[in-house]
């Protein structure tokens, strides 16, 4: 309910009017005294001056109002010919009573209502008082002042002012109520009705008593029309109904004129008609005004719980007593697979799917015993869905002598909720060798599947609820991890990242088991979330990893062990390959000096030597000669082993290395018959190149190529610009022997690396050669690939890098040697 607030200045110009209404209404009630009354028959000003404050007022406002009140009606009295003194007293008597009645219905800050009977029964009270002060007051006033009867006196203003206030105050309340519905024709009847009938009732021609006949018409406006009308009828008529009488209308004056009655006994008649009007007429409109609003509420509670009932997500069933359906919603109508209209009235234990149907039966024969257990699970074989699980919640209904009229049943399906809580159950338990533990937020253990009970050693039965996590730890453990991590030893240390913002943490654990043996575990802890995102506990994955961590460490042992020997034995190999060098180059010295010998007898240093003699010594310088091709080859491998083939690179031609080579393998060739070719570029080959190196790999490449070739074959050696790459010389030497299997192409450059048709047929190597001509091509920018196959000869191809001021390559002329000779 809402007052209408005023402004400032329109309230003043409001409550102005308000007093000059007062002012009016008072002087014209003393003006129409009965004569000889010392007071008059009703005093509408009251009513005025209660009707505006409680209408417009508040707090401050309203005292002052009060304040104008007693002013206004001292006025009025002086005004209708009282004496000043009197007139003063009445004025004070009158501010009491206004101040009195909206006083009582504005206690403790409430707002003056007319909701309730309660409301009613306050503005009774407060109006009753209101003229009992103004009484009081006018009773001494009249009695001390002017000698009047004392009784009589506050008799008749109590009940005049009474009657007074009871009309107009409504009106003052009913302002601020909202208007419940537009008036339509029947108001404008009723209208008419109470007018007109209060009217020719109390019409001066009318002497009949007729008093009651506009009240049942107050009635009807008060059941159909609300409370404003009422509240404004009641005025209308009150004012009607006392200048009526006071002008001598209507059944009391007529009353009055028959029985010689004294003008305050016509008053009080007056009044008391007005008072019954009003407490009828308002207390019908209260009554029928809050049935109204009852009514609403009703209404509304029933469509609202309507709409639950059909949005409920569980099936609501309501039983009667005989078991037929009262009522369901539309989940339960789902579940029954029919229509709700096609199930009200069919008897429950027929349209339930359920497999005991004779135990339904006989449960739904005894609702009124009780017979149906509040709460009971149910399989129900729904269409199209299958068979649910149903946990059902029953109530009864009972009537006012307690005898059960309906049960209520309320399912909920948890076939799904249940099928998920298998699934994962099963996923818990099927990991029998990975412990899964979860705990709260404060580290209890709230579950513990399986693969927990196998690792730990102990039964779920014992610790879920029951332990926390640091039976599990070994507490030694904890407290190193926390000096690491800086904080309190505690549950906090094995989740203190995932408390932290991360998904997961994962680290190895010392796990205690029940008969105290300890297991390493790989322990992945992650948080578990509410729907909010809220952390509610903790679930740890841990592995057993204790066999795994110990065949790490021995493996890492192993390893160790292994690094050792490698290093063991790339000393000994060092050892060796110094070894093997200081003995080569001790052999080179005194073999040297031998073939030196021999070369000064071949020259007859020693005197002229017999053929045999000489050939002798050919013999030796021919094995000389080779033991030392052999040595430098061990000195050399030696060499590029440590990594220090030193070369001395100079600008030279490579025809001169060849040429050299030629000759030197010349002499180990003499005795052999074998066609040789060389075929040298004209022009000179420069190279940036260590001469006395090349000249080893070419004689390496040549020797090679005179000892797999067997006799009545071809050996050659070519030099010549690359066609193709202008910076490049090639260096190829080729011959008709016995080849090389395409497997073997990439062996043969390896250290030591002999062939087994090489060991086969006794040719005599030591497998060095070609991985130094390897050695020597690369340390000189070049590169070395053969190109051979079995019995069809072998072409080892050198590249190597010309000389950085070559000009541009020329077409090979050839120079070609073909030579036989006999070994013989
Ligand atoms: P060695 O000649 O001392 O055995 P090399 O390193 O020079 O060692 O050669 C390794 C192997 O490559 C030889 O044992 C042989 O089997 C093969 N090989 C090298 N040159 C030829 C060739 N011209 N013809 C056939 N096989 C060859």
């Amino acid at each position: 309910m809402t007052r209408p607030t005023l402004g400032r200045a329109r309230w003043w110009v409001a409550a102005a009017l308000a007093l000059v209404g007062v002012f009016v209404l008072g002087a014209t009630a003393v003006r129409f005294a009965p004569p000889g009354s010392t007071v008059a028959v009703w005093w509408p000003a009251a009513g005025l001056a209660v009707s505006f404050l409680l209408a417009t007022a508040r707090g401050a406002r309203a005292w002052l109002f009060v304040a104008g009140v007693l002013v206004s009606s001292a006025a009025a009295n002086a005004y209708g010919g009282r004496p000043p003194l009197v007139a003063l007293c009445f004025g004070v008597a009158n501010a009491a009573e206004v101040a009195v009645v909206y006083g009582l219905l504005t206690r403790g800050g409430r707002r003056p209502a007319l909701a309730s009977m309660e409301d009613l029964w306050n503005l009774l009270a407060a109006t009753l008082a209101g003229a009992l002060v103004f009484g009081l007051f006018a009773g001494l006033t009249v009695s001390i002042g002017v000698g009047g009867p004392f009784l009589a006196t506050a008799s008749a203003v109590t009940a005049s002012h009474a009657a007074a206030v009871l009309v107009f105050a409504p009106l003052g309340i009913a302002v601020g109520t909202r208007r419940t519905r537009r008036p339509g024709f029947e108001d404008l009847v009723q209208w008419v009705v109470v007018v007109g009938l209060t009217t020719s009732v109390f019409n001066p021609g009318q002497a009949l008593p007729l008093a009651f006949l506009p009240i049942p018409v107050l009635v009807w406006g008060a059941l159909r029309l609300g409370l404003r009308t009422v509240a404004i009828q009641l005025l209308v008529v009150g004012i009607l109904a006392v200048t009526l009488t006071s002008v001598g209308g209507g059944p009391f004056a007529a009353a009055a004129r028959v029985g010689g009655l004294r003008p305050e006994t016509v008053g009080a008649l007056t009044q008391a008609f007005l008072v019954t009007a009003a407490v009828t007429a308002l207390s019908l409109a209260v009554a029928s005004t809050q049935r109204r609003a009852a009514l609403a509420d009703l209404r509304s509670e029933v469509e609202l719980s309507g709409v639950v009932l059909d949005t409920a997500a569980s099936a609501i069933i309501v039983v009667d007593r005989a078991g037929a359906i009262a009522r369901l919603n539309a989940t339960a109508a789902r579940l029954l697979g029919a229509a709700e209209a096609e199930l009200v009235g069919r008897p429950a234990a027929e349209v339930f799917p359920v497999d005991d149907h004779e135990r339904v039966s006989a449960q739904m024969a005894g609702i009124g015993e009780g017979a149906v257990p509040l709460h009971e699970e149910q399989d129900w074989r729904v269409t199209g869905l299958g068979v649910r699980h149903i946990v059902w919640t029953n109530a009864y209904l009972t009537d006012d002598t307690g005898h059960r009229t309906h049960l209520v049943k309320t399912g909920v399906d948890v076939t799904d909720e249940r099928a998920a809580r298998t699934f994962v159950e099963a996923v818990l338990e099927a990991a029998t060798a990975t412990a899964i533990i979860g705990t709260d937020l404060d580290g209890v253990i709230t579950l513990f599947n399986r693969g927990a009970e196998t690792v730990l050693g102990w039964r779920a039965s014992e610790v879920v609820s029951r332990k926390d996590w640091s039976l599990l730890h070994d507490p030694a453990e904890i407290d190193r991890r926390a000096e690491e991590l800086g904080v309190e030893p505690g549950f906090d240390v094995l989740v203190h990242r995932v408390r932290g913002g991360a998904a997961t943490e994962t680290r190895d654990w010392t796990y205690v088991r029940k008969d105290g043996t300890r297991r390493t575990v790989s322990l992945t802890m992650s948080g578990i979330r509410d729907e909010g995102g809220q952390l509610t506990g903790y679930l740890g994955v841990a592995e057993d990893v204790t066999r795994r961590r110990q065949v790490e460490v021995t493996l890492q042992v192993a390893l160790d062990r292994e690094r050792e020997a490698v290093e063991e034995l790339t000393q000994l190999d060092r050892t060796k390959s110094d070894f093997v060098s200081a003995v080569s180059h001790e052999l080179r010295t005194p073999l040297a000096s031998v073939l030196g010998y021999t070369e000064m007898l071949e020259d007859g240093a020693a005197g002229a030597l017999t053929d045999r003699q000489l050939e002798l010594v050919a013999r030796v310088d021919r094995n000389g000669r080779r033991l030392l091709s052999l040595i430098e080859d061990l000195l050399l491998n030696s060499r590029i082993e440590a990594g220090r083939l030193e070369l001395a690179p100079r600008r030279c031609d490579l025809s001169d290395v060849v040429a050299s080579a030629w000759t030197s393998v010349e002499t180990v060739t003499a005795q052999r018959d074998l066609v040789r070719e060389v075929e040298v570029s004209p022009r000179p080959l420069w190279i940036e190149g260590d001469p006395a190196a090349l000249e080893r790999m070419v004689t390496n490449l040549l020797s090679n190529a005179v000892k797999f070739t067997p006799d009545g074959g071809r050996v050659a050696l070519a030099a010549h610009p690359d066609d193709r790459r202008p910076d490049t010389v090639r260096l190829v030497v080729s011959d008709s022997g016995m080849g090389i299997p395409e497997s073997d192409h990439e062996r043969v450059f390896a250290r030591f690396f002999r062939s087994s048709a090489a060991n086969e047929r006794a040719i005599q190597g030591s497998g060095l050669g070609l991985s130094i001509v390897r050695a020597i091509a690369e340390g000189h920018g070049g590169s070395v690939s053969v190109a051979s196959a079995p019995d069809e000869g072998s072409t080892f191809t050198v590249c190597l890098p010309v000389a950085g001021s070559a000009g541009p390559p020329t077409q090979a002329a050839t120079r070609t040697y073909r030579d036989h000779r006999d070994d013989s």
